[in-house]
């Protein structure tokens, strides 16, 4: 550990390392896959909500709402990648799509010279770093921020808050790793929101109670996004390899939460 990892706590006494294992940043990637869609064929419009859904012929009747005002989409089919709102936008679908909104918690500390060269991650601790190109380190890992309350449940229109205690045990967690962070400034600490089902693993598939329609939500979305993007838009297209590869991400292990729905 000391030879590959010099950064890392002497009192860390083993260590698994992955050769390939890496590290992106979502606000390059994210902008990136995007243009690479449109580029494709892709239309993206951003700023625009799913308000509605109705059944058509052979697929569905889409209203799509923007500050422009409100437009109607055809389409053969259709796949809800909505994160926490999830459960939200199956109701447009009178489905219960059990997926439920955390807070979580990251921090970036001033710049410093390359020193951690790896992720990092804690196999008993909740602990996740990395060093950014720009040689701000960043501290999380799955630590607790809070959600904001509104009349009807949790308002998912507004950031999480910070919870102190939290990003104190995190920021310990990141000091006791790799001592040399403790020098370091915090210069930013800031909240998302994810998305978690009641069994913690993510929900990805086609839902058989409504043909056409396909859900991919929770999980470590930035890692496994693209694998499940792919997978899923063979599946859609008709060219499944039938190899069952999402199967224990069916959204259908949840089917019994819509039996009772008229
Ligand atoms: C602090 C933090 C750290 C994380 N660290 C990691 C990590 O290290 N590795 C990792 O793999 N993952 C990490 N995650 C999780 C990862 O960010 C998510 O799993 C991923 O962003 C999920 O992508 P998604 O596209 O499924 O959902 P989201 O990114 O939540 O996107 C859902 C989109 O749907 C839109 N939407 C909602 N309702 C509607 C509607 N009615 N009509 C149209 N659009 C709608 C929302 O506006 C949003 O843009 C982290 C998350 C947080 C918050």
């Amino acid at each position: 550990v000391a030879a590959i990892a010099p950064y890392l706590s002497p009192g860390i006494r083993a260590a698994t390392w992955l050769a390939d294992e890496g590290h992106a940043n979502p606000r390059t990637i994210t902008r990136l896959l995007a243009a690479r869609a449109i580029e494709s064929g892709a239309e993206v419009r951003s700023h625009t909500r799913l308000a509605d859904v109705g059944r058509s012929a052979s697929g569905f009747q889409v209203t799509l709402a923007s500050g422009e005002g409100r437009e109607q989409v055809r389409a053969d089919r259709v796949l809800l990648a909505t994160g926490a709102a999830t459960m939200r936008t199956g109701v447009l679908f009178n489905l219960h799509l059990p997926v439920f909104p955390a807070g979580l918690t990251m921090t970036a500390t001033e710049r410093t010279a390359p020193m951690i060269g790896h992720l990092v991650q804690h196999v008993g601790r909740r602990l996740s770093m990395k060093q950014a190109e720009s040689g701000n380190i960043l501290i999380g890992g799955g630590w607790a921020s809070r959600l904001q309350r509104a009349d009807t449940g949790f308002d998912l229109s507004r950031p999480a808050t910070i919870n102190p205690e939290a990003l104190r045990a995190n920021l310990k967690a990141a000091a006791d790793t790799v001592p040399g962070v403790a020098a370091l400034n915090i210069i930013r600490s800031w909240t998302g929101i994810v998305a978690l089902t009641a069994d913690q693993l993510p929900l990805v598939g086609a839902v058989s109670r409504v043909p056409g329609l396909y859900v991919a939500a929770g999980g470590s979305g930035f890692t496994l996004g693209p694998t499940f993007a792919r997978l899923l838009a063979a599946e859609m297209a008709g060219e499944c390899g039938g190899d069952g590869e999402l199967a224990l991400f069916s959204p259908d292990r949840f089917d019994h939460l819509n039996g009772f729905m008229g």
